[in-house]
């Protein structure tokens, strides 16, 4: 089951590895930020019975958030840093196999009914991490960069980098918003 988090914005908390999946809606289009690996679609499609996917913005390409384009079919957009090295960022998931409807994601905000997304680079997580800023909502959708109560994203898999995530914290750090999305757990 779907959580509101305000209006016109509902969430999908990730189970177990699942990362959480945001569901902004305009009229009988919903936009998705992230995903998941699979185990929200059955909570999706009971979200989606009068409702369509107009498009999926991803925040990182790890497979627990981009897994389950593998069985949605809109198309999928994420930071071509993380585009390029897909195989590589997702090795450690043997059984994971590379959805085919994501394309390079631009660097102008996207509009969205009432909604507009400014996409904000924050490499370290992973070298494409990239957090989504809707304008009207004050929301920071941070994907695994940065999470409630200061955690921060890890940076031992395949191209994190500690430095960089350090850089991109500070660049967040400075940002008013009023409500903090992450790709896990819980919001703030
Ligand atoms: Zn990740």
């Amino acid at each position: 089951m779907a959580e509101r988090v305000c209006s016109g914005i509902r969430l999908i908390a990730g189970e177990g590895l699942c990362s959480n999946v945001y569901i902004l809606e305009d009229g009988k289009e919903v936009l998705l930020i992230d995903s998941g690996d699979g185990a929200s679609l059955p909570a999706l499609d009971e979200e989606l019975i009068t409702k369509k996917i107009a498009k999926v913005l991803l925040t990182h390409g790890h497979a627990d958030h981009i897994n389950g384009m593998n069985y949605i079919s809109a198309d999928a957009f994420l930071h071509e840093a993380d585009l390029k090295i897909l195989p590589q960022l997702n090795k450690y998931f043997p059984e994971f196999k590379i959805p085919g409807n994501i394309e390079k994601l631009g660097s102008d905000a996207i509009a969205f009914g009432k909604f507009r997304l400014e996409i904000i680079h924050t490499p370290g997580h992973t070298p494409g991490s990239v957090c989504f800023f809707e304008e009207s909502t004050k929301t920071l959708f941070s994907g695994d960069t940065k999470f409630a109560a200061g955690d921060r994203g890890r940076t031992d898999l395949f191209g994190g980098d500690e430095e960089q995530i350090t850089a991109s914290l500070e660049m967040l750090g400075k940002m008013k918003y009023a409500r903090l999305c992450p790709g896990h757990g819980p919001m703030e």
